[in-house]
């Protein structure tokens, strides 16, 4: 039998899997079917329909193609492998939508028409199963299903003991990847805490966490695949993980070539609470990771008012004082210049009881952050995107959205133009803005 799985790439509150990270889903699949998988990419499919699989050359003056840029090995085969599936297993899904300075991930309407003819069972996996979503301010996409035979998000949302065993057979789809990929690493999923009105990440999972072997044999293997790029990414706070600094210790001794090893998501009520433990679990990631290194707090909104309205993790003194901390142990640089570990702040507009006070407490904590000396890493903002099942689904859906939309442009402009950029002054040296402030541009226009 031959599988084929597509990647569409995913991204979720606690999960990026959008080029150039790798994401859980194709590799623990490709594990499971435990036999030669094709890996495609969404790229792939678009440069076969675009352009029959010619790669066109770009010129210095041209923008890259970032829609046909991630191939595959496979990207000269698509059509051939497509006929001889009898297996297709897409990977789709994305939860908290972003801009993507390198990939752009597939949405169903693209996928379902490219499919369809080929005559082999079909199959749709990852967070797309509860709906999926590219553009910020929406509801989830809609889109016909039919073409698939099963849906499911439970098919290949494997226990912690068979994740074991699959993510290190898994492993061997980077053979299928010609270029470099952050490894993006699973150590639990699940959230102990957050009721967040919008996330559907207590709708998919319950908590559990990885055996920290596990989840250091599987870097391990990456690592004599040749990976260098890490970032222990998929769980909703890496320091509700048991074993956090431990797993940083073995990783650093068993790998020490990785020329990339970050952290994602963090609760600031965990940093400040890991007080009790002399912020062993700050001190550990500051030790042994690389520089660059971003705790990405879920803080959303600064206003109280919103924060207790859609039951949010943190209220701003909390996510303040862990900004300080991070800053105190975190703020050294390291050799390439950069800091070691920062905060970053993830900022949503359009959740419940949003007010034009809202955006003044943003801009009131923002500024005290600034004005202190104290350093953000980066500041993310974007709109909510609403999804069937969740609490902002059941109550209130868009109508904060509707109706403060037409501020959002001078809200994120005013905290792109007092607080970020100044911001990234502060933070990048003189030698490295250039770059990044040339894309942020870009980005922000
Ligand atoms: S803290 Fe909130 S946003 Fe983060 S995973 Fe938990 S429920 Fe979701």
């Amino acid at each position: 039998m031959t599988c084929t799985i597509i990647d569409c790439y995913t991204d979720e509150p606690a999960g990026l899997g959008v080029p150039p990270y790798l994401g859980t889903y194709p590799r623990y699949i490709a594990g499971y079917l435990n036999e030669d998988v094709n890996y495609l990419t969404i790229d792939d499919l678009r440069l076969w329909k675009k352009h029959n699989s010619v790669v066109k050359e770009t010129k210095l003056s041209q923008k890259t193609d970032i829609t046909t840029y991630n191939l595959t090995v496979n990207y000269r085969n698509v059509g051939k492998i497509l006929n001889e599936t009898d297996t297709l297993i897409v990977v789709l899904g994305v939860h908290v939508p972003g801009k993507y300075l390198s990939a752009v991930p597939g949405t169903l309407n693209e996928i379902i028409p490219m499919i369809r003819n080929f005559n082999c069972k079909k199959i749709l996996t990852g967070p797309a199963v509860f709906g999926t979503q590219l553009f910020g301010g929406r509801f989830y996409e809609k889109a016909d299903l039919s073409v698939f035979d099963k849906v499911s998000y439970d098919m290949f949302n494997f226990l912690y003991k068979d994740v074991k065993e699959y993510s290190l057979k898994g492993t061997s789809i980077l053979k299928q990847i010609p270029d470099h990929r952050m490894i993006e690493i699973e150590t639990g999923h699940g959230c102990d805490i957050g009721k967040c009105s919008f996330c559907t990440e207590p709708l998919k999972n319950k908590v559990e966490f990885r055996e920290k072997e596990d989840v250091l044999n599987e870097i391990i293997e990456f690592y004599k695949l040749g990976a260098r790029f890490f970032r222990l990414g998929k769980q909703t706070c890496f320091y509700t993980l048991p074993y956090a600094g431990k797993l940083l210790k073995d990783i650093h001794s068993h790998c020490p070539e990785i020329k990339i090893l970050h952290i994602d998501n963090v609760n600031p009520v965990k940093v400040v609470l890991d007080k009790k433990n002399d912020f062993e679990i700050t001190k550990a990631i500051v030790k042994y990771c690389t520089s660059g290194n971003i705790a990405a707090f879920g803080v959303e909104s600064f206003d109280l008012e919103v924060v207790k309205a859609n039951t949010l993790n943190t209220p701003p003194t909390i996510a303040y004082e862990a900004v300080k901390i991070l800053n105190k142990y975190g703020g050294e640089r390291g050799s390439d210049g950069m800091p070691k570990f920062l905060p970053g702040i993830n900022i949503i507009f359009g959740l419940r009881n949003e007010s034009k006070q809202t955006h003044l407490e943003n801009m009131k904590w923002l500024s005290r952050i600034y004005e202190e000396g104290l350093m953000l890493r980066r500041i993310n903002i974007r709109q909510v995107a609403i999804f069937e099942g969740t609490s902002l689904f059941n109550e209130g859906k868009d109508k904060f959205l509707r109706k403060n939309k037409k501020l959002y442009w001078k809200w994120r402009n005013d905290i792109r133009q007092k607080i970020d950029w100044p911001m990234l002054q502060r933070v990048v040296p003189g030698r490295l803005r250039g770059r990044l402030w040339g894309k942020l541009v870009k980005f922000f226009k």
